[in-house]
């Protein structure tokens, strides 16, 4: 026997994802190292490998799915969570969000990373796409000694319409020449679990110089892009007067031959039925953040997008726009929200819009396309990365269950979760989470959030009484 770490679970019922959306009712899976190296019924599992296996787990009760991926998270912003709530979006952007971000130091990063990456674990997620935040290099320790996989990529903007004075813009070159230096020093870091992705914050915050020169690089480097994409109908307008098209960013990405099968798209939330045929014909991902949308854009025409073939996935935004980084709440969110959306005209809703399953690829394969992953993780197929959570449904929150793939989007909550496998290794067991202090890093984050507010000048004002 060589040195290869077997582990076999067992008697659960797997939710594969697979092409034929395969679901075990009592399903075994054996994984070495990293790799998924055999699925399929419990017993035959247990009869073909228990002789080798180092550790063999019976999960009866509980079920097995492949790890969530979460398309659209700022782990910088975590110690954000609460300073922006029901305020506008120009107080919320201005006069708290840049001023937060302009102050953070790495070391601010990689805290607000460890703890984000906490409640991302919790949640189920295995693997995350970074929105575009400060210090790579602070999330990129962090993402390293948690176990997760992700996709990070720094804040880039070379246009400081709208920005504190203080907050020393770089040119477009610099963007570049300095995402360069990232993508060498931690692309395929940490087991090949952190790849780098260059970041285009938003269009009002670039200038086409920036455009063009990301998508050659992104090109060169076989990397993707992540952007905010028609978030307001502020900028759609801003984009027809400066940029001359007859209907938003869509529209001029797509004349600027920007959209590509690389780029993922978060929120695009105001696209109109041509700019849907674009995204579609180009292959773009696009990430869906329902709580944030709800909070401050508004409803995006998801169900569009999916029906013309759109890869739609599922992201949390940053806690100052959600405060819930919670995978499993934003998958019960998207399914409510968007057949809320579809209003007959008698004035009742569609319940079979966007329907469990559809939900479930959001949330797992559909998220492995977005983040260009998908030959390694988004299904529990031989062959594939070890990324996967167990669930125990034996909840007051989730039993009976009649039908487990419904129960999986509508009654399921994070405290069901109760491990987390990535790459292999366990980075929670038993709802504990194995590489970090839970404990030690909340009291980190409190101070250091403390501190970094206080050095940006942030005040938020009381509410009701409080004496
Ligand atoms: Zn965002």
């Amino acid at each position: 026997m060589n040195n290869s770490r077997f582990i076999i679970l067992h008697n659960a019922l797997m939710v594969t994802m697979d092409d034929e959306l395969r679901v075990f009712r009592n399903g075994g899976i054996v994984i070495e190292n990293d790799r998924i190296i055999a699925i399929g019924q419990s017993l035959d599992i247990v009869t073909e490998f228990s002789s080798n296996s180092h550790d063999v787990i019976d999960l009866h009760g509980q079920f097995i799915l492949p790890g969530l991926i979460n398309t659209h998270v700022h782990t910088s912003q975590q110690l954000a969570r609460g300073i922006a709530d029901d305020v506008d979006l120009l107080t919320w952007l201005h006069h708290r969000i840049w001023p937060y971000e302009s102050n953070m130091t790495e070391h601010d990063s990689y805290i607000s990373t460890l703890l984000c990456g906490i409640e991302l674990i919790h949640s189920g997620v295995t693997c995350f796409a970074e929105a575009g935040g400060q210090h790579v290099s602070g999330m990129a320790r962090a993402v390293e000694l948690l176990g997760l996989r992700a996709c990070l990529t720094e804040s880039i903007m070379d246009s400081g319409n709208g920005l504190p004075s203080s907050w020393g813009i770089r040119t477009a070159d610099e963007c570049i020449l300095f995402q360069k230096e990232l993508h060498k020093k931690h692309n395929n870091t940490a087991d090949g679990r952190i790849r780098i992705w260059l970041g285009i914050r938003q269009i009002m915050n670039s200038t086409d110089r920036l455009l063009f020169e990301t998508r050659d690089t992104a090109k060169e480097l076989k990397t993707g892009i992540h952007m905010h994409v028609a978030e307001i109908p502020f900028e759609n307008q801003l984009v027809m007067q400066t940029r001359e098209v007859e209907h938003g960013t869509v529209t001029y990405l797509e004349k600027i031959k920007f959209l590509t099968s690389n780029l993922l798209a978060a929120h695009s939330v105001w696209v109109n039925e041509n700019e849907i045929g674009y995204l579609s014909n180009s292959g773009v991902k696009v990430s869906h953040c329902p709580a944030a949308a709800m909070r401050m854009l508004g409803f995006a025409p998801i169900k569009e997008m999916l029906d013309a073939n759109v890869c739609v996935s599922l992201g949390t935004d940053g806690a100052p726009s959600n405060n819930r980084m919670s995978i499993v709440d934003e998958m019960y969110l998207a399914s409510l929200i968007n057949k809320g959306r579809e209003v007959y005209s008698n004035g009742t809703t569609d319940p079979t819009a966007l329907p469990a399953e559809t939900i479930l690829k959001m949330a797992t394969i559909n998220g492995a396309k977005a983040v260009l992953w998908e030959n390694d993780i988004g299904s529990l197929e031989v062959g594939k990365k070890a990324d996967l959570i167990v669930i125990n449904p034996s909840s007051w929150s989730m039993v009976p269950i009649h039908d487990c793939i419904s129960s999986l989007v509508y009654c399921l909550r994070s405290e069901n979760i109760e491990s987390v496998m990535c790459n292999g290794r366990w980075i929670m067991k038993n709802q504990k989470v194995m590489n970090v202090d839970e404990a030690k890093i909340i009291s980190m984050a409190k101070q250091a959030s403390g501190e970094l507010l206080k050095r940006a000048g942030i005040q938020i004002p009381n509410r009701m009484n409080l004496i």
